[in-house]
């Protein structure tokens, strides 16, 4: 990895985006980015960086003027993500609802395609992986009763599990959610870090305590793996209100498999599980995990 310049952007100061989500009859607008543009031919929602001195709206008025030729009138804000790329660059993305807006959209500089899209189906299009959460949530924003939350939330802590495997680390995700808001994020990251207390739900943890104190009221977090006994410990300490799981841990599994810390009456806090939630999904990409690193290890190309 070349060390020739700093990053662009750390967790504590991550580089801030504004995307508008142009609605109509539960359609949506994705741009397609042109061919002399980074990430070029990948779908995205149209917006761009704030820059110096702008607001988010101000930000994302300029970006609809530039990219679309409108004028927009910016609607309320629908959810937040903040997205760690591979590079090391931390990106907060914000995302806008627009209805309402003057012209016919039209793709301008750095786009070369427009389509209206269902908002159901955003997340089948190539998209830039930072507005891969926000596509998995979009139906649920725009209509709550047609979704189930539990599930919802499992596919993007699964989002962080690929993102874990992508990395090198055995997939496994986690995001705690109060509100039905996410609080944060966590992926496991103990090659990476050469620290064998970095998983999934530690790191959520840590995120969260530092944003909401030492104590997670009112917290749920998914996790795509049953928590081990470390993990079950701090979701205990963090008095965490409800853990839903993914796949059964048969080797290591303290929430009902080989222990049940979280439960346990002779500790002072115990939250409600439920587990099994997409777990075929969770159970087959730490097979295949696995499958490679033994592959890989044979010196066989997988
Ligand atoms: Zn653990």
């Amino acid at each position: 990895m070349s060390c020739a310049s700093p990053p662009p952007s750390t967790p504590d100061r991550p580089v801030e985006v504004v995307a508008a989500v142009l609605l109509s009859e539960g359609h949506v607008l994705l741009c397609r980015r042109a061919r002399d543009v980074p990430y070029a031919q990948r779908w995205e929602f149209p917006g761009g960086k704030i820059e110096a001195g702008e607001n988010p709206e101000e930000a994302l008025r300029r970006e609809l003027a530039e990219e679309l030729d409108i004028e927009a009138t910016i609607g309320p804000e629908l959810w937040q993500t903040d997205y760690d790329a591979p590079d090391g660059s931390c990106f907060r993305l914000h995302f806008f609802a627009v209805e309402r807006w003057q012209g016919i959209p039209r793709p301008q500089a750095g786009v070369d395609q427009l389509a209206w899209v269902p908002a159901e189906a955003v997340e089948q299009y190539d998209i830039l992986e930072g507005d891969r959460e926000f596509a998995l949530v979009l139906p649920w924003l725009l209509n709550p009763k047609l979704c189930d939350a539990d599930e919802l939330f499992m596919r993007v802590a699964l989002l962080e599990a690929r993102r874990a495997y992508a990395e090198g680390e055995v997939p496994v995700g986690a995001v705690l959610v109060r509100n039905g808001r996410i609080v944060a994020r966590g992926r496991n990251a103990v090659e990476r870090g050469g620290d064998a207390t970095l998983h999934a739900e530690m790191l959520a943890i840590r995120r969260a305590s530092a944003l909401l104190g030492r104590r997670l009221e009112g917290c749920t977090l998914y996790v795509t793996l049953e928590p081990c006994p470390m993990c079950a410990g701090a979701i205990v300490w963090a008095r965490i209100v409800r853990l839903v799981y993914g796949a059964p841990d048969l080797r290591a599994g303290a929430c009902g498999t080989l222990y049940n810390i979280v439960q346990d009456e002779r500790l002072n806090h115990r939250c409600q599980v439920h587990g099994g939630v997409r777990a075929e999904e969770s159970a087959d990409l730490l097979r295949s995990f696995f499958r490679q690193r033994r592959e890989q290890s044979r010196g066989v190309d997988p």
